[in-house]
């Protein structure tokens, strides 16, 4: 019987083929340039929205 055998799931940044297991700390990525690249993007449109919000409350234009 094989022993747990890693599975592989397609890396949601290239695709490319990567063990889902706890061993992967980057998971579901394939590694932490893909992670990061991902959460990069995240962060930046969080911080667009965040500091765009005050700004529009603060001067509403009437229209
Ligand atoms: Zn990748």
């Amino acid at each position: 019987m094989v022993a747990a055998a890693e599975r592989l799931v397609p890396c949601p940044q290239c695709r490319a083929p990567s063990p889902y297991s706890p061993a992967n700390r980057w998971r579901p990525f394939c590694s932490p340039r893909c992670a990061g690249v991902d959460l990069g993007a995240w962060a930046s449109e969080s911080y667009h929205v965040a500091t765009q919000a005050p700004a529009d409350a603060d001067d509403n234009p009437e229209q």
